[in-house]
């Protein structure tokens, strides 16, 4: 990095720092006045992006999904540009000094052992959240993953029944994943899977799974559910799990569920899969932060009004909107967007010559796809009930892995939008 330099920092390299430091080198970093003194600078603590969505699947074996399009190297998906224009740093911001601009850096280089304080011109915060299973996300680095599958996995073989709390999509997933892995289907006619050899039970708050749909595609998903051999338990919420770290710190523990209602369920694995956690450790000043922990991001311009200027959130981190990869993308070319003017009205330009600032809204239709097993699945998109045949087409198929290599490689950002 060099120190002359002015550093747009981007802390995550996922949906939302990937795609936001390909859109800054495409379309905002060229046409600023003196563009050589600019350098991008992506922090990530994985130096691989992984495709999220696809855990479900994914930590069930790695015979399951392309190990090559599931975990890509990110310092090569940057070699397209200017030399100097882009620097990665492998590492985890561990503090954010806002007012004094800069970020502390735990780097991954030397077993975390040092640090490093960078400061920034514009910072974008882009760190995603956690799952409380690490199995179903990057909660740290790739190795943490790969060493939680495998725990997982050497414990599967033997197992007779899995609890999985959460009846959201990730939660659901999970369940239809491993149901389809360890029991099989019943044929098409069939109610549900008789004598399955894994009792699967997925436990859910709610008076139905997957909230985010409408109750009919939900009672679906149930029946789908069914064919593998999962039983749904609704209105019940886990009050307690012993031993304590069942399914967080061991993911291969045996575990006693505690339902509110006082009724115990013993399973042989525990899947938490019930809400997630913003990355935002970081960020000492809790005044940045919404009650729920997530960044206080102006939902419109998606800039970080309190951090002081040019500082923005995208992504799961951000308060801006659901935690979706489809509502990241059209966030992209809004936050480009406003940076560059922001940038250029920095470098002394005019504010009538670098026009308006633009604005995002939340998409707030019924959308999502949820693949049960390889081949059903349910879902609406904009507000329109798929057929399973197409969720399976567009995500049951490989989990979204035919849409990352554009995505990440920034075709997909090719153009100004
Ligand atoms: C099981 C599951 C299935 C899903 N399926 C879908 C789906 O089908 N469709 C959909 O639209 N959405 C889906 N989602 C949601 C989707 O994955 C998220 O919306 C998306 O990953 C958010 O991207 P992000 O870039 O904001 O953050 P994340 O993907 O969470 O990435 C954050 C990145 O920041 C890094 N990081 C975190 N803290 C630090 C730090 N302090 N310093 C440096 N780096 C840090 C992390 O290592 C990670 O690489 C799913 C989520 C889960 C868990």
């Amino acid at each position: 990095m060099a120190e002359s330099q002015k550093r747009i920092v981007i802390i995550g390299g996922s949906y939302g720092g990937l795609s936001t430091a390909h859109y800054l080198l495409k379309h905002v970093v060229p046409q600023l006045p003196e563009k050589e003194s600019y350098q991008v600078v992506l922090v990530s603590a994985a130096d691989q992006v992984l495709c999220r969505p696809a855990c479900p699947r994914a930590l069930i074996s790695d015979d399951l999904l392309p190990q090559d399009k599931l975990f890509v190297s990110i310092p090569k998906l940057f070699d397209q540009y200017p030399k100097g224009s882009f620097s990665f740093l492998n590492g985890t911001a561990t503090e954010l000094e806002h007012t004094s601009r800069t970020v502390s850096v735990r780097l991954a280089a030397g077993g975390g052992s040092s640090t490093e304080k960078i400061d920034y011109y514009a910072l974008v915060i882009a760190t995603g959240a956690s799952t409380p299973s690490p199995l179903l996300s990057l909660n740290r680095d790739i190795e943490f993953l790969r060493t939680k599958w495998a725990q997982f996995r050497k414990a599967l073989p033997t197992v007779k029944s899995i609890i999985i709390a959460g009846g959201g999509p990730a939660g659901v997933e999970t369940a239809g994943e491993l149901g389809e892995y360890l029991n099989g289907r019943a044929g098409r006619f069939a109610s549900k899977l008789a004598n399955p050899r894994v009792a699967i039970t997925v436990v859910t708050a709610g008076s139905d799974i997957l909230p985010a749909l409408r109750p009919a595609i939900a009672k679906k998903a149930e029946h789908y559910l069914a064919q593998v051999g999962v039983t749904v338990i609704k209105q019940a919420r886990v009050k307690a799990v012993t031993p304590e770290g069942a399914g967080t710190d061991d993911v291969s523990a045996k575990a006693t569920v505690t339902l509110e209602d006082g009724k115990t369920l013993e399973a042989d694995l525990y899947i938490p899969a019930t809400g997630m956690t913003p990355n935002t450790g970081f960020i000492a000043d809790k005044s940045l932060l919404v009650a729920d922990g997530r960044v206080d991001t102006n939902a419109s311009t998606l800039r970080v009004d309190k951090a002081g200027p040019r500082v923005y959130a995208i992504g799961d981190v951000a308060s801006t909107a659901r935690p979706a990869v489809h509502l990241i993308f059209p966030a992209i070319p809004v936050l480009g967007a406003n940076i560059k003017r922001d940038l250029l009205l920095a470098a002394g330009k005019e504010d009538k010559s670098v026009g308006k600032d633009r604005g995002f809204k939340e998409d707030t239709r019924e959308t999502q796809m949820v693949p049960i097993g390889k081949g059903r699945g349910v879902g609406a998109a904009a507000g329109f009930q798929l057929p399973s045949f197409m969720v399976w087409l567009i995500k049951g198929r490989d989990y979204w892995l035919w849409t990352t290599g554009n995505l990440w490689s920034g075709k997909q950002w090719a153009k100004e939008s």
